[in-house]
């Protein structure tokens, strides 16, 4: 027996040594340390060898077992360093190569400008609310004092839906004011940044498809004053410091009373004198911006409120409009026709 186990030993040791792969040294392992290999079975022939000779047999089985595993342990390490140096050589990577620059989106023009107005109504205290582009009669015009005969409500106009008869593009972000007020109690201050639709021909001023910002605040005591002070400081965050702004009396159905504001002319009114053949303002000196107005009682009562003890203020503008002037820009086609040699230029 103690022969057999040396001659066992010995020979495991010259196998192991002889190896040249890792899956060569596995067979050996099997061979002598598996559950059937010669050593294991060298442990269980011990049940036949008489008890006063089992410790000595039984210490050299062990001795013999362990001398092979960590033959085993010591080979594998070899032949896996063999290995990584093995494919190190042969997949060698040329770090000195130029990566593969992958291209990096950015925002759209029209994006950049809605995140800057946005902004700056965020930061006097508005939340942002979104509404459903696909709107009806009632949120897009009933809800906000249109007249039933009211020329916005023609097919001329408004681009309905085929699936329904009430369903239609939302002309513009107001609905979701009609939206937020029904789910809402005062006091709201809010600003909608959307898509609207009409039923335009796209040329260089018009597109059937264009991107407003509604705002609106309703509390008690909110006065004209109060939309005046907000419009100014947002404008002014927008233009520079010193821009010229002026409210001019207008009208819309929605609010009473209502006021169409403008801005000096980005161009010639800011540099100082009037130029007769600006591009910008075509000599007018004053640029149209945005409408606004204190929001018409019946609008207040068509969502719950009670005009006697809450009022509120809205406006609108035009994102678009906003981007032509902050780019310099002449064709509002630019936008939307999405050609990347265009889109490039506005990093953001
Ligand atoms: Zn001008």
């Amino acid at each position: 027996m103690e022969e057999e186990l040396a001659r066992l030993r010995e020979a495991a040791l010259a196998e192991i040594a002889a190896c040249g792969t890792e899956a060569e040294l596995e067979a050996v392992r099997v061979r002598y340390l598996g559950r059937k290999g010669s050593l294991t079975e060298a442990v269980r022939g011990l049940g036949r060898v008489p008890p006063a000779e089992r410790p000595a047999l039984g210490a050299l089985v062990n001795q013999a077992k362990e001398a092979v595993e960590a033959a085993v342990a010591v080979a594998g390490e070899r032949l896996a360093a063999a290995r990584l140096a093995e494919s190190l050589a042969h997949d060698r990577i040329d770090v000195t190569l130029p990566g593969r620059r992958r291209p990096r989106g950015h925002a759209h023009p029209l994006r950049l400008v809605e995140d800057e107005i946005v902004d700056v109504f965020v930061g006097m205290g508005f939340q942002v609310a979104e509404g459903p582009e696909v709107e009806d009669d009632y949120h897009n015009f009933a809800a906000l004092n249109f007249g039933a005969d009211h020329p916005a409500r023609d097919a001329q106009d408004t681009l309905f839906l085929a699936d329904g008869p009430d369903l239609l593009l939302r002309t513009h972000t107001s609905p979701v004011q009609i939206r937020y007020m029904r789910a809402t109690q005062p006091p709201l201050r809010v600003v909608v940044p959307g898509t609207v639709y009409r039923r335009d021909d796209l040329d260089p001023t018009h597109s059937p498809m264009f991107q407003q910002v509604e705002g609106f605040m309703v509390d008690e005591r909110v006065s004209f004053a109060d939309l005046k002070g907000v419009l100014v400081h947002f404008l002014r965050r927008l233009f520079g410091a010193e821009t010229g702004v002026r409210f001019r009396p207008s009208f819309f159905p929605f609010t009473e009373p209502s006021a169409e504001v403008d801005i000096a002319c980005v161009r010639c009114a800011a540099a100082g004198a009037a130029d007769p053949a600006c591009r910008v303002c075509r000599g007018r000196q004053w640029l149209e911006i945005l409408g606004a107005g204190m929001i018409h009682p019946n609008v207040l009562r068509a969502v719950g409120y009670d005009p006697e003890t809450v009022q509120g203020f809205a406006f609108g503008l035009g994102t678009d409009r906003i981007a032509i002037l902050r780019y310099g820009i002449e064709d509002l086609r630019l936008f939307y026709e999405n050609d990347l040699r265009f889109l490039a230029q506005f990093p953001s």
